[in-house]
């Protein structure tokens, strides 16, 4: 059935991007929103919008009801829910159904096995799919889970099976703190996503995490747009992302390729998703859990397919069949992400809060910003403090990085701290460049006063002070070389 009308559930850049590609689909938008997104960006730039509720997403992102009302009041025949809020929520899928309305996602089914960690694990198991050495269960017996961390041994991860976003793992050094550590968490994951089962993982010390983006449609037919390296990361959140991985060889990526359309295909997945992996120092990769939604970090992937991801969800949700086969896919250059929050990586990357004063971002060849903000726009307090989305493509992964530096010294955002010196951080840094840095890159590598070159008033005064004088000099240079080269001429 051809979609004519969809009703975004999200807001933000997010919003913006699948508006972007519904406009180019010939589809009408519709944007909700909340109190502190009044005058967001999505709202204006959809052809319609509808007003949720107040600030909290829990009155307004994340109200099933109202999200379904305003597709019933504006007469849209589907709703894309983007990442974060209802994305993942399987109940939400299954009455954007009920109510007639076509979900641009997979099925609720899917969700919900894929939604716990065990439950995914255990869907995996059917195929030949790697696995971390674990507990492969929710822990109920306490001395056998004890047995099991030993014979693992430690250190040993405790995770939430509900886990997401970095949240519910806890890492246990010593034997003697497993069972305090195993309670702390279940209590945890109980109160954070209203489920406490949690798990045994040996904690693998030096892992890279690299994943793989699948695409699937009705009908069976699944293929995987190749890997995502995303180990530059602090509290266990992504920050840096590229597409091809440097240390993935056409070997790993074919083996990675496999394990991940068999995770998929456990489920019988349609529409994009992404099949996580962990890979320690011999290669050896792991599943880790599938994310049943857009990623974040999905257009490094769009840059080196050439395959829009959004455009093709609203296609299979459409009932359409994968216009390409594996075989049509190829990897053409190099690109990197570098999401820009408004924290402050001197502070141990806290959120930076406040009003953006001055915006200006970086343009050129192979650059692309997904943003939601403009100059004089607050970052509100109620949702996810990622300012853009700054991603460059090349040819290769060194003018990529090249590239990336450039981009950096070209934005200008003041009013907040961001993550863009720390990107330039990692983009010079030897162990970015040679492809050897873990997912502890920021703990072995990075320390605050790096960042801490920012000039006094004073300093700034004085810089610009001798930069006139620079300029001036330069000017008479320019001047003078041009009279004599005018003088030859003559
Ligand atoms: P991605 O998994 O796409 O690489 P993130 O891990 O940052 O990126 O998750 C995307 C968004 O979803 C973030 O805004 C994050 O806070 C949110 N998120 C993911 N899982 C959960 C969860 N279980 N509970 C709450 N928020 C979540
Ligand atoms: P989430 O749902 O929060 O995204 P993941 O299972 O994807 O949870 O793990 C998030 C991050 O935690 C990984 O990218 C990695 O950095 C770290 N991590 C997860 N499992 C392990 C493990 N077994 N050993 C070491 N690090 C891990
Ligand atoms: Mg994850």
């Amino acid at each position: 059935m051809k979609i004519n009308k969809i009703v975004i559930a999200n807001r933000g850049e997010i919003a913006l991007r699948i508006i972007r590609s519904a406009k180019e689909m010939g589809i009408k938008t519709v944007a909700v929103y909340s109190e502190a997104d009044r005058l967001a960006m999505h709202v204006r730039y959809a052809d319609e919008a509808v007003f949720i509720g107040e600030a909290p997403s829990a009155s307004s992102y994340l109200d099933i009801d109202k999200i379904l009302k305003a597709a019933k009041d504006t007469n849209a025949e589907a709703i894309h829910p983007g990442y974060g809020f209802l994305s993942e929520n399987a109940n939400f899928a299954q009455k954007v159904k009920d109510a007639g309305l076509i979900f641009i996602g997979p099925s609720a089914e899917s969700i919900k096995v894929m939604g716990s960690k065990l439950g995914a694990k255990e869907s995996a198991s059917k195929f030949n799919v790697p696995m971390v050495p674990g507990s492969g269960k929710a822990l109920s017996n306490i001395s056998e889970a004890k047995e099991t961390a030993k014979k693992i041994g430690f250190p040993v991860l405790i995770k939430a099976s509900a886990g997401g976003g970095g949240k519910g793992m806890r890492i246990v050094e010593k034997e003697e703190e497993f069972e305090e550590q195993v309670q702390r968490a279940s209590s945890e994951a109980k109160s954070a996503f209203g489920d406490g089962s949690v798990f045994i993982e040996k904690y693998i010390s030096s892992p890279k995490h690299i994943e793989i983006q699948i695409l699937g449609d009705q009908y069976g037919n699944i293929v995987h747009l190749f890997e995502r390296e995303c180990s530059i990361q602090r509290r266990y959140q992504k920050v840096v992302e590229e597409a091809p991985s440097p240390v993935v060889t056409p070997e790993i990526r074919a083996a990675m390729g496999k394990a991940a359309i068999e995770v998929a295909s456990s489920c019988n997945y349609y529409s994009a998703g992404t099949v996580e992996f962990i890979m320690d120092e011999n290669k050896n990769f792991y599943f880790l859990e599938m994310n049943t939604r857009l990623q974040v970090e999905h257009p490094v992937t769009e840059s080196i397919s050439g395959v829009d991801l959004v455009k093709e969800q609203i296609k299979v949700a459409q009932g359409e069949k994968l216009s390409f086969t594996q075989n049509d896919l190829t990897i053409r250059g190099h690109s990197i992400e570098l999401r820009v929050y408004a924290e402050d990586p001197t502070n141990d990357f806290l959120p930076d809060i406040g009003t953006i004063t001055h915006y200006k971002k970086p343009q050129g060849p192979g650059i692309r910003v997904d943003d939601g903000f403009e100059a004089g726009m607050e970052i509100p307090i109620y949702y996810d403090p990622m300012i853009a989305k700054l991603t460059v493509s090349a040819e290769n992964r060194e003018t990529a990085i090249a590239r990336m530096i450039r981009a950096i010294d070209e934005y200008e955002i003041t009013g907040v701290q961001t993550t863009l010196a720390f990107g330039k951080f990692v983009m010079q840094h030897k162990a970015f460049i040679d492809g050897s840095f873990d997912t502890h890159f920021v703990k072995d590598y990075f320390k605050p006063e790096y960042l801490n070159d920012k000039l006094s008033e004073e300093e700034n005064m004085l810089v610009a002070l001798l930069a006139g004088e620079v300029l001036k000099e330069k000017k008479l240079n320019v001047n003078r070389e041009n009279q004599i080269s005018n003088w030859r001429k003559r």
